[in-house]
């Protein structure tokens, strides 16, 4: 039996990671769960987060919003609308979104607006932390 399992993360633009890993932790809805090789069948959303990968003795973190994780036959897909590699992430980038969102916030518009900030306010502290623990 083969003691890894197959992570491949896409978005619609790439192709984030595709490579052979020995645990994945997945940032789901409901909370984290963890996949080892051989995990059974799978589907679950994937909540805005740090999805996490050991492999070669290394772990390695990637950020990931808006989609769904499927496990089988020992491959974990993840199909994200976006997902970047710790390292990748732009931090000042990330901390200007920050900000916009809370300015937003803020200025108490309509609810819509204030969802959307919500969303982006996370998805900003989430590559923030991501790109704290790839240091
Ligand atoms: P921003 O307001 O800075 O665009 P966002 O949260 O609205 O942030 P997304 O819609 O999640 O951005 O992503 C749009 C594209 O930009 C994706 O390809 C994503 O990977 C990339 N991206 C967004 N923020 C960053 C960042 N801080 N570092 C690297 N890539 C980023």
């Amino acid at each position: 039996m083969e003691s890894t399992l197959q992570l491949e993360i896409v978005t619609p633009d790439k192709v984030v990671v595709s490579q052979p890993v020995d645990y994945v932790g997945v940032p789901g809805i409901e909370g984290e769960f963890g996949v080892l090789p051989h995990h059974v069948p799978l589907l679950s959303a994937l909540a805005i987060g740090d999805l996490y990968f050991r492999a070669d003795g290394k772990t390695e973190h990637v950020f990931v919003s808006g989609g769904f994780a499927e496990v089988s036959d020992n491959k974990l897909t993840v199909l994200a609308e976006s997902a970047e590699r710790g390292e990748s992430i732009d931090v000042a980038r990330a901390q200007a979104a920050k900000e916009r969102a809370e300015a937003r916030l803020a200025a108490q518009q309509a609810d819509i607006d204030a969802m959307r900030a919500q969303l982006a306010l996370q998805r900003a502290v989430e590559r923030l932390h991501v790109a704290s623990l790839a240091q």
